[in-house]
């Protein structure tokens, strides 16, 4: 069986422990490999080695940055196939739906070649007599990554090349259950001519994490995955004064007015619900229904819900494939089972989907529960499986107070015709990204991610301008070339 190392100072190093956990195909259900778990003395390794390339790369030319960097995107265009497979052999998601998750973070990637821009500091001339001030800002050494399963390359990909385009050394820990495009990336770096230990990857678990966020030697944590951890992650890394972003889970509602074309607002939600087996951050887990768009929305859902393929991701007609693990699986049958017995109504009911010939396979189908109330469980949890909840209301001031009493406030989305409603639930909203007949709001590389609520621990967003600024710090310089005299008291503009 294949085993997955790390990738320490430009190249895969074993671990220095044994541990290890299972790969699974989850189209088949069997194990293709296993990952090598960190201990503290691996994490310990890749920082050292990301402290010694800081001394040169955090002293490197923005052409020299820059210049990796679009060779780099060179390599993510000309491998795309290839890690979209890598990708979908290990999440389950199909392989247009990879593919589209490379094409999103290679976004990033273009915004990073633009680095120079994007760091350029300000200068104000004459602030005081034969005085001027400019700013610049300047990387913070060794930055850590901690990434969830459900975008193996997208996530990591919102983070280092940030991060290392600013002058940073980077260490990725992504999730231990679909390793593999980690290492890829690795790989495709070195290719670029990013210098050793530019860029490392530990594998591994809790131990692993604990490890980084207690480390001396790392100046900054990105996080991404659920919220009990980012909460977790965030408490523990700024307790030994590291700059932290943690962005957490989701239950991203959709609103659907009466003026909007039903017919293509089912089609977007049950795409947005069940894509990628409803394992997005950015997922529609709830419709809401308002007035009289409600009994037509779900008859036409219920037939859309009804029409989506289920199968291996590696067969082009798929529309969504597998769960990432059984325990998910399990989760995800046991959160319809338990909303049936609170009082939902199983409209359409994926709990017993069966795929021929991948009957082992972490399969549910796509599931649509009616009557959904705020109380029940499969309201309040993230379910993060193919379940769409719906709920109605009388009036759109009804959908957006629901939308603003849930503790998470990551995506959002309002199908309608209208302007002014649109434009009063975009103001009124307390949520970070919002859809006006998008369903599913991922910003351009160019601005930033990132949720409200519980869906954003701290208050730093991801990538954009707000991944320049967290990665680096400013200075601000007060210059004077002196034939004035020293005076006692505080300066001011004169
Ligand atoms: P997760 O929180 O279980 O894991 C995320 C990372 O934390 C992984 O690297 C994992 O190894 C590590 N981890 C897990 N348990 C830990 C523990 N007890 N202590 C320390 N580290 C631990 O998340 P996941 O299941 O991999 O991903 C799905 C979650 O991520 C969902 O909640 C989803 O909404 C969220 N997510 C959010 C965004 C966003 O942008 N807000 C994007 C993608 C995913």
């Amino acid at each position: 069986m294949d085993t997955i190392e790390h990738w320490i100072n430009g190249t895969a190093t074993p671990a220095g422990s044994t541990r290890t956990a299972p790969v699974f195909d989850p189209a088949t259900g069997r194990r293709q490999a296993q990952v090598l778990l960190a201990e503290a003395s691996d994490v310990d390794s890749a920082v050292s080695a990301a402290g010694k390339a800081f001394e040169s790369w955090g002293d490197s030319s923005l052409s020299q940055r820059t210049k990796v960097m679009f060779a780099f995107r060179e390599l993510l265009v000309r491998h795309e196939d290839e890690l979209a497979r890598i990708i979908s052999a290990e999440h389950g998601k199909v392989v247009e739906d990879a593919r589209g998750e490379v094409v999103r973070g290679r976004e990033v990637v273009e915004y990073a070649c633009g680095i120079a821009d994007a760091l350029k500091g300000g200068f104000s001339d004459q602030v005081s007599r034969d005085v001027d001030v400019h700013d610049f800002r300047q990387p913070l050494g060794v930055v850590a990554g901690i990434t969830p399963f459900n975008f193996p390359i997208m996530v990591p990909l919102w983070m280092h090349p940030i991060a290392i385009a600013s002058g940073n050394t980077f260490v990725l820990k992504p999730s231990e259950r679909d390793p593999s495009a980690s290492n890829f990336v690795a790989q495709l770096y070195a290719d670029a001519g990013l210098p050793e230990g530019v860029f490392n990857v530990v594998h591994g678990d809790k131990t692993a994490v604990d490890a980084i966020l207690d480390h001396p030697g790392i100046a900054a944590v990105s996080f991404v995955g659920s919220t009990p951890i980012a909460k977790y992650v965030h408490e523990r890394a700024t307790a030994t004064g590291k700059r932290v972003q943690a962005l957490g889970g989701a239950k991203n509602h959709a609103v659907v007015l009466p003026d909007a074309d039903l017919e293509y607002a089912a089609g977007h939600l049950t795409a947005a619900a069940f894509g990628s087996a409803g394992q997005r951050c950015m997922a529609i887990s709830v419709a809401i229904a308002v007035g009289s768009a409600g009994d037509k929305l779900v008859k036409i859902l219920e037939r859309k819900a009804a029409e989506v393929k289920v199968g291996p991701g590696t067969d082009p007609a798929s529309d969504m494939g597998p769960l990432v693990t059984q325990a998910a699986r399990e989760r995800v049958l046991n959160s319809i089972t338990r909303g049936a017995e609170q009082g939902a109504k199983v409209v359409v009911d994926g709990r017993g989907l069966t795929v021929e010939g991948y009957e082992e396979g972490f399969f549910v189908g796509p599931s649509l529960l009616d009557e959904v109330t705020r109380e029940m469980d499969a309201y309040r949890e993230e379910i993060f499986g193919p379940v769409l909840a719906i709920i109605r209301t009388e009036t759109l001031d009804e959908a957006i107070a629901t939308i603003n009493a849930n503790p998470y406030g990551n995506g959002t989305a309002l199908f309608t015709a209208g302007g002014e409603a649109a434009r009063r639930f975009q103001r009124e909203v307390k949520v970070g990204m919002i859809g006006i007949n998008v369903p599913i709001p991922v910003p351009m590389s160019y601005y930033s991610f990132g949720g409200w609520k519980d869906s954003l621990i701290g208050d730093s967003p991801i990538h954009g301008p707000a991944g320049v600024r967290f990665y680096t710090r400013a200075k601000v310089v007060t210059t004077r070339w002196p034939h004035t005299d020293a005076a006692f008291t505080f300066p001011t503009s004169t």
